[in-house]
């Protein structure tokens, strides 16, 4: 069990559910733009929202954007602790860190005001900038290594309000660092593939990755990395914690892959259905069956199913037959049901 940490008014770690982050693509100093992201970038789920801080024009931004949202707000630092100490001035709610690329005593000034204003710091370390002394070996080792030493040096300075990451582009290196991790810390871990990719790649490589992780029960937050929109980001967490069992509060569509068999144009029908019931906020399972042949023992386990016959479909609810009647009029039958139950 992971310590629980508090960002803004979420919390993480223990048995808190994995809270989705993600971070604005746009300047910081837009700060309209980075404002309606947010806005957009909440209603599709997102918890935690993250901006780069270059320089002071950018933690004036951040003040502003801080005061304008409704949303934990987390400020991304990287190379200057003076630039992460404005950050904590204009009101992050968390500072994010690669201690690889800040000096010692920056990281310790830094510290200074994070302890003051009790805000938690995550200390993220990536492939791309591990420590020098460790560049020669094997890079999970070399990743672990790093946020040992990081971890080590901030403990020592007495601070334990502590999230953790470790990410690499590669899935394997990533899945392998965060297990050693896991076994090593009990600060909240943030779990993600870095530059994952464009939003095929990277959905792919998220998933696997971080399909491993979460059903290992390893993972306090996420964040899906995508060269897109990063709305695209937070839908796709979502997929990934639905399909890891970890959000249940969704409807489910179960749809068969089809076959020459199929009776009618359930591609069309299941995303149509996919479409109708993006909003439900309850468990809830439908299912869209091309024929008879699996298509009754499917639409059995759902709250409500259809399967298709030559010019018939059969209509289930709750794991009984309810109707057999011609094809359209099932459709059109089924689809105001789905209504009555979403
Ligand atoms: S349910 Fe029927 S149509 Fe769908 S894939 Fe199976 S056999 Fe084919």
């Amino acid at each position: 069990m992971k310590k629980i940490i508090k960002i803004g008014n979420v919390s993480i770690g223990g048995e808190n559910p994995v809270a989705i982050q993600s971070m604005s693509d746009l300047p910081t100093t837009d700060i309209d733009g980075v404002v309606r992201q947010a806005e957009r970038l909440k209603e599709a789920g997102c918890d935690i929202f993250r901006v780069a801080v270059r320089d002071e024009a950018d933690a004036h931004a951040f003040c502003e954007i801080k005061k304008r949202i409704d949303m934990p707000l987390a400020a991304d630092i990287h190379f200057s602790h003076k630039t992460g100490i404005l950050a904590v001035e204009a009101g992050a709610d968390k500072i994010r860190i690669n201690p690889g690329n800040m000096t010692h005593d920056g990281v310790r000034e830094l510290l200074r005001a994070v302890r003051e204003r009790g805000i938690p710091i995550r200390i993220g370390v990536n492939s791309g900038s591990i420590e020098k002394k460790y560049e020669k070996f094997d890079r999970t080792a070399a990743l672990v290594l790093s946020l040992s030493d990081s971890v080590r040096q901030i403990e020592d300075d007495g601070y334990g309000k502590l999230v953790l990451s470790l990410k690499s582009s590669s899935v394997t290196e990533t899945v392998r660092a965060y297990r050693e991790a896991d076994k090593l810390f009990d600060y909240p871990l943030h779990i993600g593939v870095t530059e994952a990719g464009t939003l095929a790649s990277g959905v792919v490589k998220s998933a696997v990755g971080l399909g491993a992780l979460l059903t290992d029960g390893i993972g306090d937050t996420m964040r899906v990395s995508l060269t897109a929109d990063p709305v695209r980001e937070v839908e796709y967490a979502k997929r990934i914690l639905r399909a890891v069992g970890l959000d249940k509060n969704y409807a489910e569509v179960v749809s068969c892959p089809r076959c020459g068999r199929c009776g009618y144009d359930t591609q069309t029908l299941a995303e149509l259905v996919e479409e109708r019931t993006r909003f439900v906020k309850k468990p809830l399972k439908i299912a869209v069956m091309g024929c008879e042949v699996n298509g009754p023992g499917e639409a059995k386990h759902c709250d409500l199913g259809i399967a298709f016959g030559r010019d018939k479909a059969v209509l289930f609810k709750k794991g009984e037959v309810y109707l057999t009647e011609e094809t359209e009029k099932a459709v059109a039958i089924f689809l105001e049901e789905i209504i009555l139950l979403s």
